[in-house]
């Protein structure tokens, strides 16, 4: 099976992009399975979290900022060690179950890439099963 794949591009270097439309549009038409929903990127990663209230994942940015200071003296010599800490901490990819043509997500959930290294252009890849 050949994933659908979604272009995102970010506009921060840090921020929490809501693609739950994009994948919903993919989605549409079938009428039982799952959607996985997977980045192919080391400094970014795919969460469900609250959509309805912006400042849940504007907290959830600072808390992961708390945690994984920028300017820690890491190792790794690229200098975005805490962008690839962050996305560790978030996961690459989440499944989501389809109902009758729909995502069937909580009332709050919404899916979002997680920028860690950004502005950039991401890949979202998207499989139904
Ligand atoms: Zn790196």
């Amino acid at each position: 099976m050949i994933p659908f794949e979604i272009t995102v591009r970010t506009s921060a270097l840090i921020e929490a992009r809501e693609i739950t439309g994009e994948i919903e549009r993919l989605v549409g038409g079938n009428e039982g399975g799952l959607a996985h929903i997977y980045t192919p990127h080391t400094t970014c990663g795919v969460t469900i979290n609250e959509n309805a209230d912006p400042s849940v994942m504007k907290d959830i940015l600072d808390a992961l900022s708390r945690m994984v200071p920028q300017d820690y003296p890491y190792r790794h010599a690229e200098g975005n060690a805490d962008s690839h800490i962050k996305a560790l901490l978030t996961g690459s990819s989440v499944t989501v179950p389809i109902e009758r043509g729909n995502l069937r997500l909580g009332i709050w959930q919404g899916i979002f890439l997680m920028e860690f290294d950004g502005p950039r252009q991401r890949k979202v890849l998207v499989t139904l099963v």
